[in-house]
């Protein structure tokens, strides 16, 4: 198997756990309330954490979306903005980097 297609079957298995805690997290901050508002206070605290945890998936799922598309494009490890090559260094440490550090 190809490098880029090690790589995709990682991305697709992130993309696969970040979607089911993404999913997750949604049931969490549509359950019901508690009545009691000391609880309901602790509750709507820990839904604004939630919630930035919930965008910061949703973040990552747009970049892998988006790193599984320029694969499909044959341009895996060209920076979306400027078109170079993306340096092995931060792909490894990014695999769904689409932009340089230049540029990022
Ligand atoms: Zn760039």
């Amino acid at each position: 198997m190809s490098n880029i297609g090690k790589i995709k079957l990682q991305l697709e298995k992130k993309l696969r756990e970040l979607t089911e805690r993404a999913e997750g997290i949604d049931q969490d901050l549509t359950a019901p309330g508690d009545d009691d508002w000391e609880e309901a206070a602790v509750e709507a605290a820990g839904d604004e954490v939630l919630e930035e945890i919930g965008d910061i998936t949703l973040d990552e799922i747009a970049q892998i979306k988006q790193a599984l598309a320029q694969i499909e494009a044959g341009r895996y490890g060209q920076c979306t903005a400027c078109g170079e090559e993306i340096s092995a260094g931060r792909l490894q440490a990014l695999p769904y980097a689409t932009e340089c550090v230049k540029c990022a």
